[in-house]
């Protein structure tokens, strides 16, 4: 089986560290539970040039490469892996960030067989299209943006996680079937056991494949 895992608020604790750095630089008192927008230029009242120095910042050394992994998704993904599954990390970031990103997983083990970066929200011309996912086949995915799980959804992904978070509550443009479709989880620890069923399922189908082939 194929699982997709966004990068930032699902394997790396980004926001978070988003919002203290905003906060100190622009003497903002912005809290993490107040961010009811996924743009944080706009939960931040940003202009433009505020938005450009704030993610130039972010998308550097001494930022990408010092984020922590959240807890509890190392052995989650690891215990997937060792299943016999792949895991295809997949971003949103600038494609410029490529080479630090690789590296904070390298470094930080994740366990991973591909790193995409893709133009999720329609910011980087540079990058592929989120259409470039359609072709991947996952069977499963893990996302905090509530946008992005709806479209994976629509192209055929079979179980969509959401973590959590305060952006993505507000959920009023999405038809009620498909709110329905995603799983809403409060973080990997949560997650865990139904990614294992999710994986040992998958394992538990195999004999009977094998003896049909005899
Ligand atoms: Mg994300």
């Amino acid at each position: 089986m194929r699982l997709y895992v966004d990068i930032d608020d699902v394997l790396a604790e980004t926001t978070r560290r988003i919002l203290r750095l905003a906060n100190r630089r622009f003497g903002t008192r912005l809290t993490f539970e107040e961010l009811g927008s996924f743009d944080l230029g706009v939960a931040l009242g940003l202009d433009a040039s505020g938005v450009h120095e704030l993610f130039a910042e972010v998308n550097a050394p001494g930022f990408l490469d010092r984020l922590p992994t959240r807890r509890g998704a190392r052995p989650a993904l690891r215990a997937w892996a060792a299943a016999g599954h792949a895991v295809s990390v997949v971003t949103g970031r600038p494609p410029y960030t490529r080479e630090l990103t690789a590296a904070w997983l390298a470094r930080r083990r994740v366990p991973h067989d591909s790193l995409l970066i893709v133009d999720k929200y329609g910011r980087f011309p540079d990058a592929p299209r989120r259409d470039a996912l359609r072709g991947l086949h996952f069977d499963a995915a893990l996302e905090d943006s509530l946008e992005t799980a709806a479209f994976l959804l629509e192209i055929g992904v079979e179980r969509v996680f959401l973590f959590d978070r305060p952006w993505n509550r507000e959920t009023g443009a999405l038809p009620p079937a498909r709110l329905a479709r995603i799983r809403r989880v409060s973080g990997w620890r949560e997650l865990a056991p139904e990614l294992r069923a999710l994986g040992e399922g998958d394992r538990t189908g195999l004999p009977a494949f094998a003896s049909a082939l005899r």
